[in-house]
């Protein structure tokens, strides 16, 4: 950690969320009311603010609902038993963060939560095996909160559920932030013309942006990460089912393009068909991918050209044997050259 500075590109942590949180469950406890003023401080704290507004409040109301069912007293319940699936996370996690409230409240006032950025990012600059991180890249601050256990990248910050944090591991919390960082730096690298220009380009890329990332925090493997801490069950097996089926959701997916490209199938139809495969951002169908380079030893030029989808199908075709399938791999090859030739 020695030779790394951060002070040429400091960032903030805002944890406002994090204490008007705690600040109004302290009082739900008690049994005592909250006015209106210290629920409006809680909406317009530094994350909670950023999903407020005039059109949609869905988040904002569920938090402030969930937050007096389980932590106001129970004469005063409000029954809100609909259970849209992010109601039932954030109920499962206000649940789990009673349980452990004075351990989450020491949590807050004594971690170190500077010193986890500055070791994120050491984390991904040896990852990307660099001397160091460029300078230029724009990072976004750190919000802590409480939501569900997730981490989210949102336009001007990064989100991270405090309680997710807690329960983790140092290493864990390490490799989870360095996992959102290695996005951000990519962004700073990546060619959004490209990216952006139709839903084909930014599957492709997509599954190449989560397949490397996924190197940094699940790199034991989806059983091992999956069971070190408590995620859902059913997400769990959703992930290891995709994961199974991935070589042969890539090679429908080059199928499908490489009939695009071909002119045998219209772009809505190809579109239509990534999407029957393409779950959670591509992660199971990159991570796979990235295993079988990273197996054939080609790790390195993964990480050289870690902006670069091309390079990443590219690579793993070098890995696949040569049989008839491999003109498939051909074509769809070509498709990509020529559709990213100009950025890359
Ligand atoms: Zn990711």
């Amino acid at each position: 950690m020695l030779a790394f500075d951060i002070s040429s590109n400091a960032q903030n942590v805002d944890l406002s969320s994090v204490d008007e949180f705690l600040n109004i469950t302290a009082l739900l406890k008690n049994g005592e009311e909250v006015n209106m003023e210290q629920w409006n401080q809680l909406d317009s704290s530094a994350a909670y603010s950023l999903f407020s507004n005039s059109k949609d409040n869905t988040i904002p109301n569920i938090v402030k609902a969930v937050m007096l069912d389980i932590f106001g007293c129970s004469d005063s319940k409000e029954q809100t038993q609909n259970g849209s699936l992010l109601e039932t996370s954030v109920r499962e996690n206000y649940e789990d963060i009673k349980k452990n409230y004075s351990e989450i409240r020491k949590f807050r006032d004594n971690y170190d939560f500077e010193y986890l950025i500055s070791n994120a990012k050491f984390r991904l600059q040896t990852f990307l095996g660099c001397d160091q991180l460029d300078a230029s890249v724009k990072w976004r601050p750190v919000y802590f909160f409480f939501l569900s256990q997730d981490g989210k990248e949102l336009d001007n910050a990064i989100v991270i559920d405090l309680n997710l944090i807690y329960k983790m591991a140092e290493e864990e919390r390490i490799n989870f932030l360095a996992h959102e960082f290695f996005h951000l730096y990519r962004a700073h690298f990546e060619h959004h013309e490209f990216n952006y220009a139709n839903d084909i380009n930014f599957a492709i890329d997509m599954i190449a942006n989560e397949g490397i990332a996924d190197q940094i925090d699940k790199y034991m493997g989806y059983d091992q990460y999956f069971s070190n801490f408590s995620k859902s069950k059913e997400l769990a097996s959703e992930f290891k089912q995709l994961y199974n089926n991935a070589p042969k959701d890539i090679e429908y997916l080059q199928t499908t393009i490489a009939q695009y490209a071909a002119n045998q199938i219209d772009k809505d139809t190809c579109i239509d068909r990534l999407i029957s495969i393409y779950k959670y951002n591509g992660h199971a169908l990159g991570f796979y991918v990235s295993n079988q380079i990273i197996k054939a030893g080609l790790r390195d030029e993964m990480i050289k050209e870690f902006h670069n989808p091309y390079e990443f199908f590219r690579l793993y075709s070098l890995t696949l044997p040569k049989n008839e399938e491999a003109s498939l791999n051909d074509d769809f090859l070509h498709f990509l050259k020529a559709e990213t030739e100009q950025y890359y």
